[in-house]
């Protein structure tokens, strides 16, 4: 078969499971889950691969909600990649109802139509993508061993080849003090609220000062319980950004000081807590132009990032710091509609949604398919991702 022949093939196993695949998607949608709680998805999914005669590993890594299958033999293994968990509040503001079932129908297209070619494709089911850096869990636990390429997408409101995700931190800070009645002794206690508000308004300070390309931001989420005690314990929640790992180094040195500053000044015990980082996302310069080419034979036409575009952070960043690998977004909507808001709950329902979701699918499985066929895709993929060349 040639490279033709087997992109129609692939555009004929997407549109044979449509409906299958659409219905999947309105069912996640319709049931949204919370990071590693995605027992719905990951099930529903699984289920469906089980029924097309794929072997599912269910639990991979270690984690329950994640699954791998994989098919092929010999040359390369490309890794494709499906998200699947909601937001608190707006379920799926992210339209990771869309990533799961995409990758899944990427994986069945590509496997249907390896005859003749040398490689192999891991479906990869990635649970906690919003939180819990679910992505470094999976590579930790050896979901990504022996992958040399690594491909996903994600909706959004415009068609973006190489967007910027930022790096990220978060920081949980407790600071801990000393309850007294608050008018009868208030010289016994020690306020961990004023030492949290003077950390947060010295991290106020700091924001005017950082590279304009960052940011710090975050929430109190708790002030005390009674305004008649002194509180022994306030907290807050902060997540700090930035489109370069080293700089996000030095703000969380920064960011910290902030508030041991303010646990000398009142005298309360500061207790911080880091995630784990999320870096920056790497596009492949080469996985990302094949991409946009197997695009636009369907129709779209990828645009570059524009200067002022941010979109948030993902895991996905960790993996492409890693391995050669791609996270384009898709739009999914008629003009600019925010992420991780209702109205974008809204879009990752719609017949464009879906749409947009099977041709994800598609041009996932022709770029997978373009990897195994030409050694020297993915030999220039490799060196722009050692750095050597693009
Ligand atoms: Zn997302």
């Amino acid at each position: 078969m040639d490279a033709a022949a087997r992109k129609k093939r692939i555009s004929e196993r997407v549109e044979m499971r449509a409906q299958a695949l659409d219905r999947l998607a309105l069912e996640i949608h319709a049931r949204p889950e919370l990071a590693f709680e995605e027992r719905f998805a990951a099930t529903s999914l699984a289920d469906y691969l089980e029924s097309e005669k794929v072997s599912v590993q269910r639990g991979a890594a270690g984690l329950e909600t994640a699954f791998l299958a994989e098919a092929g033999a010999g040359g390369p293994l490309i890794a494709i990649l499906g998200e699947y968990d909601a937001l608190p509040g707006i379920g799926h503001g992210c339209g990771h109802n869309l990533m799961g079932t995409a990758a899944v129908g990427a994986f069945l297209a590509v496997r249907d139509t390896l005859d003749g070619v040398r490689g192999r494709v891991r479906l990869i089911g990635c649970p906690a993508e919003e939180r819990g850096n679910g992505k470094v869990h999976l590579m930790k636990g050896g979901a990504f061993e022996g992958v040399d390429a690594a491909l996903m997408y994600h909706p959004g409101d415009r068609d973006e080849i190489d967007p910027l995700m930022l790096a990220m931190v978060n920081l949980d800070v407790e600071l801990l003090g000393k309850a007294a009645h608050a008018a009868a002794e208030p010289h016994d206690g020690v306020n961990a609220l004023d030492g949290l508000v003077l950390g947060w308004n010295a991290m106020s300070a700091l924001r005017l000062l950082v590279r304009s390309d960052s940011r710090i931001h975050g929430i109190i989420t708790d002030g005390g319980k009674a305004a008649n005690i002194i509180p022994d314990r306030a907290a807050a929640r902060l997540m700090v950004r930035s489109p370069d790992n080293t700089y996000l180094a030095e703000l969380r040195r920064r960011v910290l000081a902030c508030f041991e500053g303010a646990a000398i000044a009142t005298g309360a015990e500061l207790r911080p807590m880091w995630s784990e980082v999320c870096e920056v996302v790497n596009t492949n310069r080469p996985l990302a132009e094949a991409f946009a080419e197997n695009a636009r034979t369907l129709g779209r036409t990828m645009q570059a990032r524009r200067p002022s575009d941010t979109h948030g952070s993902t895991d996905m960043g960790n993996v492409t710091t890693a391995i050669a690998g791609i996270h384009p977004f898709l739009s999914i909507t008629e003009g600019p509609v925010p992420g991780h808001s209702l109205a974008f709950t809204e879009a990752a329902r719609t017949p464009r949604a879906l749409e947009t979701m099977r041709l994800a699918a598609k041009a996932l499985a022709m770029t997978s398919l373009d990897v195994m066929a030409e050694p020297a895709l993915l030999k220039r993929a490799k060196e722009a991702h050692d750095g050597r060349a693009a």
